[in-house]
This record gives C-alpha cells, structure tokens and sequence, in this order.
C-alpha cells in the first residue's frame, strides 16, 4: 500500500465529465489498494473570471477580500469532486484549506505556508475515506483566508504530500509530463521522463507554468517525489507513465542543456543617470522589496563619466505600475530619468550538465544571432542562461535554441 497525493488541475476539472473521468482515476488507486488524498484546482477559467470581477469593482482591491473571492472556485470542484467519488462508493469528504488547517503567512494574493496541521486529514484517510482538498487556498494567523498564487494548487499539493508523508504526488494535467520546452509552442519538443529537482525548478521559475516554482522548491526541500502525468490518458500514476521529478543523482544522461523556458511575464525598468555611489542599489531595491515586489534580471554598468550610470532591471508585468509608484518616491531617483519597456520576453536554457560543458552560452548566442534577435540582457546562474529579448521574437527564439542543442524529437 502507498499513500498518494493526486491533484487535478483546471481542465482536468473543467466540468462534470471531467470531474467524473478524474474521479475514475482516483478510484482506480483507491482499488489498488492505496490511500489517497486528492488536490483540486478550480475548473478552467473560473479564477481568471473570479479575478476579472475583483478588478471591475476596485483595481487596487484589498488583497485579503480578493482572496475571499478567488479561493471560492476550489471550494465548488471539492464538493463536486466528493460527490462523484461517493457516487461511484467510494468514501470522500471536501477539505477548504481553513479546516484542514493549511497555514500561511498574511501575504495575500501570494501567502507562503507555513505549516499544516495534518492529523485529522491523516486519520480521514487511514479510516479509508479520500480526503478531498481545495488546493490554493489556506488561512492565516488572524483567521483571514489566503490564496497561494497562480497556479498555488500544485504547490497545495506538494505540502499535503509531503504533511502526510506521502509516498508520491502525482500532478494530473492536461499534458503528459514535462518537456524539453512548451509542447504547445514547439512540436518537436520531447518528453522527459525523469528530471532532477534544480531543473525542474529552474524551469518552472523561468517560466514553465506546467509546475508552480514554489510546489518544486517545496518538494525538493521536502524530498517529495513528484510525477507530472496526463489526465485524459488511460495509465494511473501507480503506472508510472509521466515525468518524474526527483533527485539528479538517479538520472544518468546529463546533457548540457535539457530545456527551454519563456516568459513574457516581465517588464524591463531603467534608471537613467542613477548617481554612481555606495549604497544606491540598497536605497533603489530596499523599497522595492519592502513592497513585496521580485526583481529578476538586473544590470549596472560603470559610470563612464565617474558620476552617473543606468540602471536596469526586470519586475513581473502586472507589478510595473506600483514599481513606478516606488520608485517615485525615493529622494535620490529625483533628478533621474526612468524608461519602462513590456514588450519584453526572457527566454532560458536550463541543463545540470551546463557547469561540465564549455561553449554552453556561446551556442546560444550565435543561434539567437543567426535569427537576427537581438539581446537586452543577459543573467546567468550555475545552471541557466536567461536572456531579454522583444517579444515579438519569442517563439523564434525558442525554436532555434531547442534545434542548436538538440532538443528536437
Ligand atoms: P493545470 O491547469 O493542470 O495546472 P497548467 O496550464 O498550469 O495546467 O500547466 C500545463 C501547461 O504547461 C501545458 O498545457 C503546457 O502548455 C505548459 N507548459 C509550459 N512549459 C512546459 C513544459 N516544459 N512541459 C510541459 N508543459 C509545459
Ligand atoms: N485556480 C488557481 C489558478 O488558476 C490555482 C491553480 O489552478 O493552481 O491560478
Ligand atoms: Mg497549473
């Protein structure tokens, strides 16, 4: 016996067929033998509608009602989800996150968690019941609900795994498994069947939304072992039929670079004239950090005149207006100028096997050449290469990096 975690994502949930089909799935594992804790998304587009109504009635809406209201969709395909297992007998009952409980941090909208009282979750299911959780969704300290930010449920799913020390956690989607990059975009692109925990999670940071990066950090923190599958394909995870995410030492090929990932999810900033002394990167990245917002990419040259120099940096797309809003009110950006550019895209290549292999970075920047792309900004970690480009070249630009390293099927 086994105890699972599986979670189901949006279109795995979409409607009342879906919701049947994931049911069937669940009770597949359930007759093997296993126990089993079920994580649920809200059905397709039910979030993003949820959203919309918020930012209709006030764009700068409080966070803590705005997670009131778009933590609800989960709540609605838990329910379902219990009523179709119990239709077909099996026993289930619904979790929200506050009755579990599922602790987070009071940053709403993108609350961390902090931990999660497990016990009675843990009983429902050794008394052979399924434990059905609405993933995304958590409370804080002070009683208020808490959303775990897009695409939070697999990072839900990751923790209850690992809370009940589950043996595996198997994230149903709509595609089956993790790829060298989006299949999506690239047909050529070629199922994994296993990659390590770093990969993974520099993927999913980098903008791989097939895993939430949190869920990944999590699980490798954790040593959760995760298993990306298809929900619309016949084999259970028990099959082992998807990509399995884990530890690097139980993968055997390691080639230079194993995928590609995009995001067009960034804005670039840049600080004209920013005078050149001690202590001006603290007093322009303080505040921005003090309101919560992530910088990514960030560039500064020498002064070439022994004063002043530009500074550039990314932030996330949907934050450039409170970006501005900050930077606006720091006394020695006064006299500076600041010239914003959303028509950017960050494309990366992502290979373990990168800090053994030379010529990496050079491979990528003669393919980008060849297309005529132009680069903005270049960051590299142990790694990963991650490059700004305009973003009309994005999908030329991953197609050229997955053919120059061999990636194609
Ligand atoms: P869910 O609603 O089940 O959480 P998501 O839409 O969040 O599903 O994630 C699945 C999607 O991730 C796929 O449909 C695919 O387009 C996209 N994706 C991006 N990069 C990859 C990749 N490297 N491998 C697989 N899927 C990817
Ligand atoms: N429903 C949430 C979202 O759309 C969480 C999730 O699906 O993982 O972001
Ligand atoms: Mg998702």
């Amino acid at each position: 016996m086994s105890r699972i975690v599986m979670k189901f994502g949006g279109t795995s949930v979409a409607g009342i067929p879906e919701i049947e089909n994931a049911a069937k799935k669940v009770a597949a594992e359930v007759a093997r033998g296993n126990q089993v804790a079920v994580v649920v998304s809200a059905m397709a587009g039910v979030t993003n509608q949820l959203v919309e109504y918020c930012r209709s009635i006030n764009p700068e809406h409080d966070a803590r009602e705005y997670d009131a209201v778009v933590s609800s969709g989960e709540n609605v395909t838990a329910g379902l989800m219990a009523l179709a297992l119990q239709k077909i007998g099996i026993p289930a009952r619904s979790w929200q996150g506050w009755q579990i409980p599922l602790v987070t941090d009071e940053v709403h909208g993108k609350a961390r968690i902090g931990f999660i009282e497990a016990q009675e979750l843990e009983h429902a299911l050794m008394s052979g019941d399924v434990g059905v959780i609405a993933g995304f969704q958590g409370k804080t300290a002070r009683n208020r609900i808490s959303t775990l930010g897009r695409g939070g449920s697999d990072t839900s799913a990751v923790a209850v795994a690992a809370a009940l020390k589950a043996d595996r956690c198997d994230i149903y989607t709509d595609v089956n498994g993790v790829y060298t990059t989006d299949p999506r975009i690239v047909p050529e692109a070629r199922k994994l069947d296993k990659i390590s925990y770093e990969e993974m999670l520099e993927m999913a940071s980098l903008g791989a939304k097939v895993l939430m990066s949190r869920s990944v950090e999590m699980a490798m923190k954790m040593k959760v072992p995760v298993q990306v599958l298809s929900t619309f394909e016949d084999a259970i995870g028990s099959d082992h039929p998807g990509t399995l995410v884990t530890k690097e030492d139980e993968i055997l090929e390691q080639k230079a670079v194993n995928g590609v990932a995009f995001s067009r999810n960034e804005a670039k900033v840049t600080i004209l004239d920013v005078p050149d002394i001690p202590g001006i990167a603290a007093k322009v990245f303080g505040p921005l950090a003090d309101a919560n917002i992530n910088i990514d990419m960030i560039v500064q040259n020498i002064a070439s005149n022994g004063k002043n120099t530009d500074m550039t940096f990314t932030v996330p797309k949907p934050e450039l207006a409170k970006v501005l809003d900050v930077l606006g009110k720091i006394s020695d950006l006064k006299n500076a100028g600041i010239v914003t550019d959303d028509k950017v895209s960050k494309v990366s290549v992502v290979g373990i096997g990168m800090q053994s292999h030379a010529g990496v970075a050079q491979t990528m920047f003669k393919a980008l050449a060849e297309k005529g792309i132009n680069i903005q900004v270049i960051s590299t970690s142990e790694i990963k290469i991650s490059v700004l480009i305009d973003e009309a070249y994005t999908e030329l630009a991953i197609r050229a990096l997955h053919t120059a390293y061999n990636l194609d099927k």
